[in-house]
C-alpha cells in the first residue's frame, strides 16, 4: 500500500551523502519483484524490471537524500556550530527537533542576531551537553543531523513530514516497481543520492543506465496558500507534469507522453511551470549525448521545512500516470 510504503520510508534517517539506510530499506521492499538490483559507487540504488522485446529503456529517478546540518565546531559550552548540507534556511530551523545518525537528538536554535540578517553563523544545536568534552562523547565534527523523523495527518487526505522531499517520490517509484508486471518497456528505477547538493547521483546513474527516456520524480512548490501564487499548482488537483524549472526545459515529446498517459489513465494532472529550483531531470537530460527527459511532480507545501505537506490523491494520480507511461510505445 502506498501509505504504508511512504510511512516506512519517511522514518529512515538519510541525509545527503549518507543514504545507505534508505537504500537498504528499499532493497528489502523490492527484492522479490526486481529482475536486477545494485548499489553503485555513488550509493545510487538501481532497480530493473525487464520489458518486452523491442521496448525502450525508461529511467525513473527519485532521490533518497534529505537536507541537513553538518557539525563544523563544538564550543567550550557544549553547543554545536553547524552549516547546511543542501538548501536549509535559518527560518525553517528555529527551535526544531533534530536527530543524528547515532540516535543523539537535539534542538536547532537561532541565537539573537543583534540586527544582522540571520545566517548559518547564528544557528547552533543544543544536544544537552554541559561542555565540549561531554559533547564530544555524543557527536564529532562532520556528523550530520536532520529534522527528526515525523509524519502526521493534516485533514482527510494529507500528510506532513520533514522528509517528504523526496521520500514521497521514492514511495511512488517503489510502488510503480511493485505494481508493474511485464511492462512493454524496461523500467529502471534509480533511487538517487545527493540530489540536494546538485543532482550528483542522478548524473552518474544516467551515464550507466544510458536510458532512451528519463523521468525524474520529485516534489514541486505550491501556489495555493496566502500570498503565494507561483507555481500555479494546487494540492489535491493531481500530480504535476513539468514544463520547465531552473535545471531543465522538459523535452516536449516526454512531457506530452506524460500528459497523454494521464489522459489515458483518466486521472487529473496539472501543468507545472516553476520559476526556480531543479530536479534530477536536469542531470539526466544532460547525460551522454542528451536524453529526452521529463519530470513528474508531487505538489508539496512548505518544501525544505519540518512540515512538508502532500496530498495522497496527488500520489495516486502520479502512480496511475506512470503505470500507463511504462506501457507506452516510444
Ligand atoms: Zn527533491
Amino acid at each position: 500500500m502506498m501509505l504504508d510504503t511512504l510511512k516506512t520510508l519517511l522514518a529512515v534517517w538519510g541525509p545527503t551523502g549518507q543514504e545507505g539506510q534508505v537504500a537498504q530499506e528499499l532493497q528489502q521492499m523490492l527484492a522479490d519483484k526486481a529482475d536486477a538490483m545494485r548499489v553503485d559507487v555513488m550509493g545510487n540504488l538501481i532497480v530493473e524490471k525487464k520489458g518486452q522485446p523491442g521496448g525502450k529503456t525508461l529511467m525513473f529517478s527519485a532521490h533518497m537524500d534529505h537536507i541537513g546540518l553538518v557539525v563544523t565546531d563544538i564550543e567550550d559550552t557544549g553547543y554545536l556550530r553547524v552549516t547546511n548540507v543542501g538548501g536549509v534556511s535559518v527560518d525553517s530551523m528555529r527551535c526544531r527537533h533534530v536527530a543524528f545518525g547515532n540516535g543523539v537528538q537535539g534542538v536547532a536554535v537561532c541565537q539573537p542576531t543583534k540586527g544582522e540578517t540571520a545566517g548559518m553563523q547564528h544557528l547552533f544545536v543544543d544536544i544537552g551537553a554541559q561542555d565540549r568534552a561531554e559533547a564530544l562523547t555524543m557527536v564529532q565534527l562532520g556528523d550530520v543531523c536532520v529534522f527528526a523523523p515525523d509524519c502526521f495527518p493534516v485533514g482527510p487526505h494529507r500528510f506532513a513530514s520533514p522528509a517528504m522531499d523526496d521520500r514521497c517520490a521514492c514511495a511512488l517509484l517503489a510502488e510503480l516497481l511493485l505494481q508493474t508486471d511485464a511492462p512493454r518497456n524496461t523500467v529502471v528505477g534509480v533511487f538517487s543520492v545527493q540530489e540536494e547538493v546538485g543532482l550528483r547521483g542522478a548524473a552518474t546513474a544516467a551515464y550507466q543506465v544510458a536510458p532512451d527516456i528519463g523521468v525524474a520524480i520529485d516534489v514541486t512548490a505550491w501556489g495555493d496558500t496566502p500570498e503565494v501564487k507561483l507555481p500555479a499548482v494546487k494540492l489535491g488537483a493531481g500530480a504535476a507534469i513539468k514544463f520547465m524549472d531552473r535545471s531543465m526545459i522538459a523535452t516536449p515529446c516526454v512531457r506530452d507522453a506524460l500528459m497523454a498517459a494521464a489522459e489515458k489513465a483518466g486521472v487529473p494532472y496539472q501543468r507545472e511551470i516553476l520559476p526556480f529550483g531543479g530536479t534530477d531531470g536536469g542531470a539526466i537530460q544532460h547525460s551522454r549525448g542528451g536524453v529526452p527527459t521529463g519530470t513528474l511532480s508531487i505538489p508539496c507545501r512548505y518544501v525544505h521545512s519540518a512540515c512538508e505537506t502532500i496530498d495522497m490523491r496527488d500520489m495516486e494520480s502520479g502512480l496511475a500516470i506512470l503505470k500507463e507511461f511504462v506501457n507506452g510505445e516510444y
